[in-house]
């Protein structure tokens, strides 16, 4: 089988690796990748080869963002072969406190795709626990792949407590700042897109949402989803926020871009929150594809094999792209 692997920074490999033959483990499913979304996080990963603390120090498949088809089963699972899923990729522990209150993205023992040392999806075959992978029925790979930066709004939008008729801002036009566009549209908000480049923006407004050029007005939004991580944007949040509303930290940036300005925080009296992953939320951001999926067109139009990823990579082709979608099998 074919697998994409992060040797050290930028040096990517797409090499051969022995097929699985030994019989899948009780409570896994064997699924072929179809598709695998190109995350930040891995090109962050093949430019720099870290991210904070998360290190790579020994090869490493790179991709969480995915979607393929159950090839074989395990011992006491149901789902039919054939299914076409969507992978969650973090498996938490499952007994720790943060598990057994629900948090589970908070899990200290959480083993997620493609943060050092845990292979990721771009290969032709993960086992996973099928606890983790949910049936997308009526959806291609590619959308199933689109249900976990979709997860991200979506926990977003249930952390910070966006509901019918709220104005939200959402700093970011990439990706992610899409889908969580859509999911506080989903709950009913009236989101604005905000963004510093003119063909994201455009590629928003394309997608039906209102995007507009940053930087938002003043005290304008009841809550804030910052999903660039750039620093502009992270200082304008709390600005952006109105009295009483919520900021909600999706994006990542530098420990510099990161610092949230206290003051306006205090004097409005904002909520701040941070999201890190997303639990509990698939079926829902699956439920959201099934009736958004043409829509969302364009965040599928740039899709590479992966035999080409390397090349691609290298020369920096992903940043032409809103979104690239790896295709690891056709
Ligand atoms: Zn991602
Ligand atoms: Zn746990």
């Amino acid at each position: 089988m074919r697998a994409a692997v992060l040797r050290g920074v930028h040096d990517l490999v797409v090499e051969e690796r022995p097929d699985p033959v030994s019989p899948v483990a009780p409570g896994y499913a064997r699924v072929r990748i179809q598709a695998v979304g190109l995350c930040g996080s891995d090109v962050h990963y093949y430019e720099a080869g870290r991210i904070g603390s998360f290190v790579v120090e020994a090869p490493m498949i790179l991709g969480h963002e995915a979607g393929g088809v159950v090839e074989a089963v395990g011992p006491g699972v149901e789902l039919p072969v054939g299914t076409v899923v969507a992978i969650e990729p973090g498996v938490p522990c499952g007994t720790c406190r943060w598990c057994r209150s629900g948090r589970y993205n908070l899990c200290p023992a959480v083993k997620f795709m493609a943060t050092p040392p845990v292979d990721g999806a771009m290969v032709t075959w993960v086992d996973h626990p099928a606890a983790f992978l949910y049936p997308a029925e009526g959806l291609t790979p590619e959308v199933a792949a689109l249900a976990e930066p979709l997860s991200v709004g979506m926990h977003a939008v249930r952390r910070a407590g966006i509901s019918v008729g709220m104005d939200v801002g959402v700093m970011g036009a990439g990706p992610v700042g899409i889908l969580a566009a859509l999911a506080a549209e989903t709950a009913g908000a009236r989101p604005v897109v905000f963004d510093v480049v003119p063909d994201r923006i455009q590629a928003a407004q394309a997608m039906g949402f209102d995007a507009r050029p940053f930087p938002p007005d003043a005290n304008a939004f009841d809550a804030v989803l910052e999903c660039s991580g750039a620093e502009a944007a992270v200082a304008a949040a709390p600005r952006a926020a109105a009295p009483g509303g919520t900021v909600a930290l999706i994006g990542l940036g530098t420990e510099a871009a990161m610092r949230v300005d206290g003051l306006t925080v205090g004097a409005k009296e904002l909520n701040v929150v941070g999201i890190f992953r997303y639990a509990n939320v698939y079926p829902a951001s699956l439920a959201v594809l099934r009736r958004q999926r043409d829509r969302l067109a364009p965040l599928l139009a740039r899709q590479i094999d992966l035999a080409e990823l390397p090349a691609y990579l290298a020369a920096n082709r992903h940043r032409e792209a809103v979104k690239t979608i790896v295709r690891v099998a056709g």
